[in-house]
């Protein structure tokens, strides 16, 4: 039986390197990856620093790997495939997923359907025949990874908002999805994007991906309104998961406008929404990161034809067995950081 060396929650604020078995042969549905590239993810501090998960769970649910087995029933894929994972496990034959919600799907939601393990030499991934994709041979791990969680969910913030060409876009924080979020509208062609943020290695980063103008958070609103000749942006994405920046969207959206939440507002377990102003002539859209073998597909062909580079955003790289170093450094969001690579 293989074992693997893995980061588990063994308490609140507490991960640790742990001997995990995994079988030889994956059950019906499965696969069974040997990992080569993995991530820490802001979702991971929320699920060890805030959320009632128990301790115990393997953690890690962004990974580029390599097929070491599948079960019965995973036909698209076989030993010695290089994969990317989708951060949320899908079964592909249900209602929700037959819509293309995937990251919803419902026969995976029990607790979740979130991927486990990525952060371990091997993780078993449920559902694989549609929540993985083969990497083309031409891209590097660096390249892909980031399509299993934090670039769909930026480019879904922008989607998912109906942004049209040459539309202002106001991308509220610029951590690792709020980055994702200005490449995506960049991308998709917005016309000018402000992006808010106070750290200066974030500000420089946001420019890079695609941002003509950084504001800071504290006055914000009040240039962001000043920018649009008090008309206000036509999408504002919230990226960092509070209150008074979920407010901030809500303030600077134009009338016809809409805000895109996607923070995870993994410690405030009510959102209260502001009613002053125009709240009725606004539109408010959330999403999970959407998932699939064809969304990573699509995100890796934007990659593949140079549309899109996010490899700036591996910011500091460590050996999988010094994760635990990792969530410190993620952490505090000190030294520049913003992703960090993982291997083996
Ligand atoms: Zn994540
Ligand atoms: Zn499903």
């Amino acid at each position: 039986m293989p074992s693997s060396l893995t980061c588990v929650k063994t308490g609140e604020r507490q991960v640790a390197m742990t001997q995990i078995p995994y079988p030889d042969a994956p059950g019906p549905g499965q696969a069974l990856v040997r990992t080569t590239l993995s991530t820490i993810c802001g979702s991971d501090i929320h699920i060890v620093d805030e959320l009632p998960v128990p301790a115990g769970v393997p953690m890690g649910h962004e990974a580029v790997g390599v097929v070491e087995a599948v079960g019965a029933g995973v036909t698209a894929f076989k030993a010695g495939d290089r994969v990317v994972t989708s951060c949320l496990v899908c079964c592909g034959t249900c209602a929700r997923c037959m819509e293309g919600d995937q990251q919803v799907c419902e026969t995976f939601n029990s607790p979740g359907n979130l991927l486990f393990g990525a952060q371990g030499e091997l993780f078993l991934v449920n559902g694989a025949q549609t929540s993985m994709a083969k990497v083309p041979d031409n891209l590097e791990d660096e390249q892909v990874l980031l399509v299993t969680d934090i670039m769909s969910t930026g480019f879904g913030a922008i989607e998912r908002a109906g942004m049209k060409a040459g539309d202002t876009v106001a991308v509220f924080a610029q951590g690792p999805v709020g980055l994702c979020g200005t490449a995506a509208a960049r991308t998709l062609g917005a016309g000018l994007i402000i992006a808010v943020e106070a750290i200066p290695e974030r500000q420089a980063m946001a420019k890079r991906m695609g941002a003509d103008i950084v504001v800071e958070p504290a006055d914000a609103v009040a240039r962001i309104m000043e920018l649009t000749a008090n008309r206000g942006v036509d999408v504002a994405v919230e990226a960092l998961g509070q209150q008074a920046t979920f407010e901030n969207c809500c303030a600077v959206v134009r009338n016809g406008g809409t805000v895109s939440s996607v923070g995870v507002y993994g410690a405030f377990p009510v959102l209260s929404l502001p009613t002053s102003g125009s709240f009725m002539h606004r539109k408010i859209v959330t999403t999970l990161c959407p998932v699939g073998t064809e969304r990573m597909n699509r995100l890796m062909g934007l990659v593949a034809s140079g549309r899109v580079d996010l490899r700036p955003l591996f910011t500091h790289s460590l050996k999988l067995s010094e994760t635990v170093a990792g969530y410190d450094l993620f952490r505090q969001r000190k030294g520049g950081v913003l992703k960090i690579a993982l291997r083996p």
